[in-house]
């Protein structure tokens, strides 16, 4: 395999395609995934994502993200999200991505603590639409190197800047690989945590590795509950109920079928709400009514959620359905400035692995592909600016010994994966129960 790229991009996910896109074609990149393609998160955002819908509706979005993240939010990153965000779909739509329309137009749907419709939406699997299409994109271009199943598993590093990436292939060899820059786009934490609604396999890799590295990381106790996922004793990933059926009407019920929270406050109110309900219940779930839904063919509107519930055994167009808080987003991570670099230089992070404070405390629904979008093109637009060609040609001819030796790295570390993973994910928790000051924070739901 190749020894030398001009940049490495790790996870396939949104953030990394739109990085991939944004690097000129003269730039040879390596994009890798530890797992498929088509398993990033990416693939599962249903609700949508969100633009500012005109001119007049700047400071009303500004407020929802300030007010859902308890104003904790880095108020430029705001503003530079939403002040890029209508040229982001735009060049999502001339990607080829299908957003819903009516008579041409373009349709905006609503979720919680959005004070108006301004999301985009593709039937329920909006992120589907949107990585799918813009993976196609990434394929066809002849200077990107895409490998699956293939996991960084450290950095090269010496003197506080990155050179490289150490990777476990799919074939089981361990290979350093150099490149003049590197963007993380490796998604969030869902895969440490018992119940979430992401992959297992997004065990927040790239947190582990800045903690060893001494990289600054942010807010890594923030971390969002979805308030509606469905309630199930079966193993695996929580199925999401987007928020967008609450923001179309439906309502949630507790035992004795009464209301008992305005279903479209912000996520982490509600959720509190339908803990503090359970536990006065005695239940497990409480329930979502679709049937308040009006004027809207439910099946149409929401198949995926439709066709899973029925799986399961309920049918939405006639019943309600048990649900349940998940671990769903990581408002936290790894510290980026406006240009998405980390505090290591030619180290670049974008998407849910990074923290550049868009999001606060809480994220605001239909945000985070909006804001992976955003900031991978800035990552991929500094790096084009700021390349150094031909940095680290000397040390990639090295032999691996002596790369072993002069970035002191001990491939012992990492022979046995099981034990890698675990010393990993014991790390990132000591870390954020540290920053949680709160031994008991680790937000585990009982099933059953
Ligand atoms: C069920 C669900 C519904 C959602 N709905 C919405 C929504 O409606 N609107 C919205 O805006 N957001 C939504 N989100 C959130 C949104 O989907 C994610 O925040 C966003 O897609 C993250 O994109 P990303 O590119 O940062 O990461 P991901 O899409 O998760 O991609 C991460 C990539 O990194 C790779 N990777 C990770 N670690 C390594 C490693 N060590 N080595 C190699 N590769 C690695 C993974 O394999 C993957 O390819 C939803 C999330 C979920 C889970």
């Amino acid at each position: 395999m190749k020894r030398i790229y001009d940049v490495i991009i790790v996870g396939c996910g949104v953030a990394g395609c739109f990085a991939a896109l944004h690097l000129p074609e003269s730039a040879d990149i390596l994009m890798i995934t530890k797992a498929e393609l088509e398993e990033s998160d990416s693939f599962l955002a249903q609700g949508g994502i969100c633009v500012l819908h005109d001119a007049a509706d700047y400071d009303s979005f500004f407020e929802d993200t300030m007010r859902a993240g308890h104003y904790e939010n880095r108020k430029e990153s705001v503003d530079i999200m939403i002040r890029s965000s209508r040229n982001v779909i735009d060049q999502l739509i001339d990607y080829g991505v299908d957003f819903a329309r009516e008579n041409g137009e373009l349709l905006y749907t609503r979720e919680g603590a959005h004070s108006r419709n301004r999301i985009l939406y593709h039937e329920d699997i909006t992120g589907k639409e949107i990585t799918s299409t813009l993976l196609a994109r990434v394929q066809e271009k002849p200077n990107v190197t895409m490998m699956t199943q293939t996991e960084m598993v450290d950095i090269l590093e010496k003197d506080n800047q990155c050179d490289g990436v150490i990777l476990h292939m799919a074939d089981g060899r361990l290979e350093p690989v150099f490149a003049q820059d590197v963007i993380w786009a490796c998604g969030g934490i869902g895969g440490i945590y018992e119940h979430s609604t992401n992959f297992p396999h997004l065990t927040g890799d790239a947190l582990a590795i800045s903690l060893k590295h001494g990289i600054e990381v942010e807010h890594m106790d923030y971390v969002q509950i979805h308030p509606t996922t469905l309630y199930t004793c079966r193993p695996g990933r929580s199925f999401l109920i987007s928020e967008s059926v609450r923001g179309e009407g439906a309502v949630l019920y507790n035992k004795q079928g009464e209301r008992f929270v305005d279903e479209l406050l912000p996520r982490d109110v509600v959720t509190e709400a339908i803990h503090r309900q359970m536990a006065k219940d005695h239940m497990p779930y409480v329930r979502l009514s679709f049937l308040t839904i009006k004027d809207m063919d439910i099946r149409e509107r929401f198949p995926n959620i439709y066709e899973r519930c029925l799986e399961e055994g309920y049918d939405i167009t006639k019943e309600t359905i048990p649900v349940v808080p998940a671990q769903h987003y990581f408002m936290g991570g790894v510290w980026v400035d406006r240009d998405s670099r980390t505090s290591m230089t030619h180290l670049y992070a974008a998407g849910e692995t990074s923290c550049n404070g868009v999001h606060g405390a809480n994220r605001l629904a239909s945000n985070s592909l909006l804001e992976s979008l955003v900031f991978a093109e800035r990552a991929a637009r500094h790096i084009q600016t700021h390349s150094l060609k031909g940095r680290n040609q000397l040390r990639a001819a090295m032999d691996v010994s002596k790369i072993q030796t002069y970035y002191n790295i001990d491939m012992n570390e990492y022979e046995n994966p099981e034990m890698y993973h675990l010393r990993c994910k014991e790390n990132i928790w000591e870390e954020i129960r540290r920053e949680a000051g709160n031994e008991s924070n680790n937000n585990q739901i009982k099933c059953g």
